[in-house]
């Protein structure tokens, strides 16, 4: 597959960086997409007909957490504060071997909905390696806490730099220090303090790494940042840490600490105000909005069409599976799409946009838009076939409101990454879910 030509040939073809074409086909070689036009006749190549279907680029999932699939639906705590504070003691209890199945089990979820890149926030590490057994794209941040006196932040940066030493070499060993790039995540404002936020900026700074960061997601963390009050002022209280709050909102706190800048991601965003949003649209950070998440633990619905009036690169995130429940990034897309019509009352975002987030925008934001985002001569081969064919697709004239409306994981035919098939007709190439379920069943049984 990895040499010759393929032709891939739909009903629809949707490259984003042109108008859809109808009957159209991708071809490819190498990896590579060589061509995108007009169905031909050409035979002597091995073609694909998806017939009724939407040939697409992959789709880029802005924020997750693998790690986590296998602890779904295990809490339903809320709001937010008890919902952290019971996934802390649930992951306290897992053994450290459940974190590489439990990530390769929501890669092959999110292989499944289309996707074929990911961004990962990760504690274990274990996403890299998984990310790079599914043959998946994406970006690993390692997470970093730290509110403790101890270790102070200069034991933190060297286990840092070992963690991501370790994430190279693991890389390294699958050949996939192409595909996969290494960023740092100082988690929170509530759990990272002052001092090691600013020492592992100037830290990424020096090592050319981005960022991300869980920003201004609940109302909790906005009352410790405003006035050292709420639920996590109370928890340093009880564990003897002296927080000193910074007195304005958290995303006004990493402007005035010199913490933002382009290669910072936000996670969330959901309480940024007006002010803050200016400063992050100066700033040139971006943005992964989660919108079940954020509903699913009480936090509220994130400005989205005031921060993209601003110019702030939005992406879609699924955030983990213990959050939003799945890993359907088609999920996430719709919910996102309804809520902000609720809320602001316009019709902006359009259909159009939001699968553009999913694509070129997405791409855009981890500056990996001269590679994947379109279906583009030149392009890596990221293609994916939503199938068309379920009575709800009916008389849908137009494929981006067919893809926002209407699609589902159920309807991806196929998932290429790289020119390299990773899923076709429910069926994996590189992942054995059924496997995996069962050995996580076993890790986990008697467990919780
Ligand atoms: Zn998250």
């Amino acid at each position: 597959m990895e040499h010759g030509t393929l032709i891939l040939r739909a009903n629809w073809v949707l490259p984003m960086s042109h108008d859809p074409l109808p009957d159209g086909e991708v071809v490819v070689e190498n990896g590579q997409i060589v061509a995108v036009r007009p169905r031909s006749d050409l035979s002597g190549a091995e073609v694909i007909e998806f017939g009724d279907a939407i040939l697409m680029p992959g789709l880029i999932n802005g924020h997750c957490h693998l790690e986590y699939t296998a602890l779904r639906g295990r809490d339903d705590h809320t709001p937010f504060f008890e919902w952290i504070r019971a996934l802390v003691a649930l992951k306290a209890k897992c053994p450290p071997e459940i974190w590489l199945p439990s990530a390769l089990l929501g890669a092959a979820e999110l292989i499944a909905s289309g996707v074929t890149f990911v961004s990962d926030n990760t504690d274990s590490g274990a996403s890299a390696e998984a990310l790079a057994r599914a043959g998946l794209r994406g970006r690993v941040y390692q997470e970093v806490f730290g509110v403790e006196p101890e270790p102070d932040d200069a034991a933190i940066l060297r286990t840092l730099g070992a963690k991501l030493d370790a994430l190279r070499t693991t890389l390294q060993r699958y050949e996939a220090t192409e595909h996969i790039s290494l960023g740092i995540a100082p988690h929170a404002i509530y759990t990272v303090r002052d001092s090691l936020m600013r020492a592992v900026r100037q830290y990424a700074r020096e090592q050319g790494l981005p960022l991300s960061i869980h920003a201004a997601e609940s109302s909790e963390e906005v009352a410790l940042a405003r006035s050292g009050s709420g639920s996590f002022a109370e928890m340093f209280a009880e564990r003897k840490i002296n927080y000193l709050p910074p007195r304005v909102p958290p995303i006004e706190y990493l402007h005035n600490a010199g913490i933002l800048a382009p290669d910072v991601q936000l996670v969330h965003a959901t309480r940024a105000e007006p002010r803050e949003q200016e400063m992050m649209a100066r700033s040139g950070v971006s943005v992964a909005h989660c919108p079940r998440s954020n509903a699913r633990l009480l936090t509220g619905v994130a400005p989205v069409y005031a921060m993209r009036r601003l110019g702030i690169p939005v992406v879609l995130g699924t955030d983990s599976a213990v959050s939003a429940g799945s890993l359907d990034i088609w999920d996430e897309l719709r919910f996102a799409a309804l809520a902000q019509r609720a809320v602001s009352y316009a019709a902006h975002p359009t259909w159009r946009d939001w699968i553009g987030m999913l694509t070129m925008e997405g791409a855009k934001a981890f500056g990996v838009d001269s590679q994947i985002g379109s279906l583009e001569a030149g392009k890596r081969a990221d293609v994916i076939a939503v199938r068309t064919t379920r009575l709800a697709f009916s008389g849908m004239p137009d494929p981006y409101a067919a893809l926002a409306l209407v699609a589902r994981s159920e309807d991806i035919a196929f998932t290429m990454c790289e020119g390299r098939v990773l899923y076709r007709d429910g069926q994996f190439t590189a992942l054995d879910p059924v496997k995996l379920r069962t050995q996580l069943h076993e890790l986990l049984h008697g467990i919780m």
